[in-house]
């Protein structure tokens, strides 16, 4: 490894010698990729809130970031991965089991180059139902038409382990459909699916356009096999979705949640990940009003809450010259 890195080194050295005689020095410009989700999610503004910040400062420290939407979670994941994407937006949950490659990361093994950089917003799981459906609560799912998730995204993850804790499998719907986030409140209010599972922060445009263009309700998940699942995984919290934030939802509903987790790759060069972090937290005020699921974000908890990864090296550089961690 290290004779690996020497020659590399030399070689580099080689190169920048001969392009330093051939031609003037130009600042090197860094591209960062940021993983999201659906456009009509959170993740999305995520990537667009931190790429904003960052591109504000591109004149000093030549990094140009940018965040496409992608599947979710277990796409950002998977994308990290294989280098595409250089950070991205990963469900707590998914943070944990890629971290210790677990469950469907098992035949991957642990990821232990994953870094966290910091927490985001609360993400309740979000079962949302067609009011002319019957579904009242969660475990009226059972033999009806589901979006169950794209593969790749975070809701489809935690089904799985939902699923699996209620003794289900895609036969216990009459149809399990694996649309993309973005695509799920259209099918919703066309009566393609009864219902629509969604992991995601709140007030979001998704559940904002299910509600808009039909009747359909937000229905609680509970019972004994949730309570389990929360009693036995540190990722999983028992969640409330408030009442007012959508047409026909004025109550409270309760239900289980992860954290929106930021993420990264520990060959992500040290500055670039400062500079990240950096321009989030210096403009923290101005970043919070950039989507109102930021709202109630503080610092404190947002380097210590569902992080599994330990912290990039950059992350924890900015967050010591704070003095927020020793
Ligand atoms: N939690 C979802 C996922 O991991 C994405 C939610 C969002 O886009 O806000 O795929």
């Amino acid at each position: 490894m290290k004779r690996h890195a020497f020659s590399a080194a030399a070689f580099s050295g080689a190169l920048l010698g001969a392009a330093m005689v051939s031609a003037p020095a130009v600042a090197q410009e860094n591209f960062i990729t940021i993983g999201t989700g659906g456009q009509t999610g959170v993740y999305y503004v995520v990537g667009q809130s931190v790429c904003r910040m960052v591109n504000r400062g591109s004149d000093e420290h030549n990094i140009r970031c940018n965040a496409p939407s992608t599947g979710g979670s277990v796409a950002n994941v998977n994308g990290m991965k294989s280098g595409e994407l250089d950070m991205g937006v990963v469900q707590s949950d998914v943070q944990y089991r890629a971290y210790h490659g677990e469950d469907n990361f098992e035949s991957d093994g642990a990821w232990e180059d994953m870094r966290a950089v910091f927490t985001m917003h609360g993400e309740p799981l979000t079962v949302v139902a067609r009011a002319d459906s019957g579904i009242e609560h969660f475990t009226d799912l059972e033999g009806k038409r589901v979006n169950i998730g794209n593969p790749g995204s975070g809701q489809r993850n935690t089904m799985n382990v939902v699923m699996e804790a209620m003794g289900w499998d895609t036969d216990t719907f009459s149809l399990a459909s694996e649309l993309d986030a973005a695509e799920q409140a259209a099918a919703l209010a066309d009566n393609n699916v009864d219902a629509m599972v969604y992991v995601v922060g709140h007030p979001n445009g998704s559940i904002q356009e299910a509600t808009t263009t039909i009747d359909a309700r937000i229905v609680p998940v509970t019972g004994d096999e949730i309570d389990a699942l929360v009693e036995e995984h540190p990722y999983y919290t028992r969640s409330v979705i408030p009442g007012g934030l959508y047409r026909g939802n004025d109550e409270d509903v309760e239900t289980f949640g992860v954290a929106a987790t930021f993420v990264t790759h520990a060959d992500l060069d040290e500055e670039i990940v400062y500079q990240t972090v950096k321009a989030v937290f210096d403009n923290f005020d101005r970043f919070k009003r950039l989507h109102p699921a930021f709202e109630n974000l503080n610092e404190e908890d947002m380097i210590s809450d569902g992080l599994t990864a330990p912290l990039h090296e950059g992350a924890e550089r900015y967050y010591r010259e704070r003095g927020w961690i020793d």
